[in-house]
């Protein structure tokens, strides 16, 4: 037997690529002193060629050759402990990966005479890119804010709370309001509600108030050491466009009474919170506010407070982003503080146009999602989108 094998060469094309070409030439010599007797031998051969995008390699053997025989069996060993035995010249294979697989090829006629063919194929890595979102914000850092049309909001507290706790969501919403040049975000209702208590955060949505409540409970995969959650909900605008954003209609707020104490003093006292300085934190939430670095201690937007600390006001970087965040409705704002700091709303100018305020978008996207404020100041914001 003699058989010739040839070296590959790998191509590259958009298509297929012709890995190789072999054929393998056996003949059959008998030395006898009878009479010499023809057997048809059939000659093995191949060709094989990878998918553009994949390891699947078709194999052809039609270059395989019987004389007046016909090739009733190929068999093929895949070189990658896979076999495969078919009754047809060309079959494929998929790989699980790039590499060098030898490949044998036994053909059988119908005289049940075998030949075989061997090379090696070589298969190029496939590179399957990681799909680039174009234009689409991170979903952890999306906008969110209320239309004119949505605001005030109509504000509810629990009555599970003292009257000091109370007393201090007016005053909540009257520094916010004031750090938009009093621009009207909330008609804190005067009359109390009754406390809910759901078992998941998401449930809160699941009413037509919006409100303040107090959970004794906490929630299922949420730490204790999380003070509050802002659960909120609103139509996803522009999607996937630079000026993407979440038109809020709804939210809820929920205090950890399981796992914290809170105090409405300034004296730190016992590990106790500043209700406060939650409160303001959730609120600027509510209304759209994302995390401010760390970095950034007197802004009430930063993710942690301590026992230790009370933040009653907002911070020149607060103001410049509730500011921003609803330039299009403050008819006179204050001159904002260039301190080139305003970064934690990836929202190009704040504006809304008319046309992204029809309620509700029809191609809009009723997106939930919240964020809490950790004693750690670890950042946790999730959101969850269903069809609308
Ligand atoms: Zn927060």
């Amino acid at each position: 037997m003699n058989q010739i094998k040839q070296t590959l060469a790998q191509l590259t094309t958009s298509s297929f690529i012709t890995l190789l070409f072999i054929i393998s030439t056996i003949s059959l010599s008998l030395y006898s002193c009878k009479p010499v007797i023809s057997v048809p031998v059939p000659t093995a051969g191949f060709t094989a060629s990878q998918d553009s995008s994949s390891y699947k390699v078709t194999f052809d053997a039609s270059t395989s050759k019987s004389n007046s025989t016909s090739i009733i069996k190929y068999q093929w060993n895949f070189g990658d402990g896979q076999n495969a035995t078919v009754t047809t010249a060309i079959t494929n294979h998929t790989y699980a990966s790039s590499g060098t697989y030898k490949i044998t090829l036994t053909v059988t006629n119908d005289q049940n005479k075998d030949g075989s063919a061997q090379a090696q194929i070589t298969l190029a890595t496939i590179i399957t890119p990681t799909p680039i979102p174009t234009g689409t914000p991170d979903p952890n850092n999306r906008v969110n804010k209320w239309s004119a049309t949505n605001l005030p909001i109509n504000l509810r507290v629990s009555n599970a709370f003292n009257s000091s706790e109370i007393a201090l969501v007016t005053t909540s919403a009257n520094t916010w309001e004031a750090g938009a040049n009093n621009l009207n975000f909330f008609n804190v209702n005067a009359t109390t509600v009754a406390n809910k208590t759901f078992s998941t955060i998401y449930d809160y949505l699941n009413d037509t108030e919006m409100g303040i409540y107090k959970s004794t409970a906490w929630f299922v995969g949420e730490p204790s050491q999380t003070l509050a959650i802002c659960v909120f909900e609103g139509y996803l605008i522009n999607k996937d466009t630079a000026d993407e954003y979440l038109r809020l209609i709804n939210f809820d707020i929920v205090f950890n009474y399981r796992d914290h104490q809170f105090r409405t003093t300034d004296t730190p006292s016992g590990g106790k919170i500043d209700f406060l300085s939650v409160l303001l934190h959730e609120m600027g939430h509510s209304l759209g506010l994302n995390h401010s670095a760390p970095s950034f201690t007197d802004s009430i937007m930063k993710p942690s407070v301590t026992a230790l600390e009370n933040i009653h006001s907002l911070s020149p970087l607060d103001q410049d982003n509730i500011e921003n965040l609803y330039a299009d409705l403050i008819t006179s704002p204050a001159a904002l503080i260039l301190d080139g700091t305003n970064n934690n709303n990836n929202d190009n100018d704040g504006s809304v146009n008319s046309t992204e305020d029809s309620t509700p978008p029809a191609n809009g996207v009723l997106i939930r999602g919240y964020r809490s404020l950790q004693l750690d100041g670890t950042i946790k914001t999730k959101f969850l989108n269903r069809n609308h």
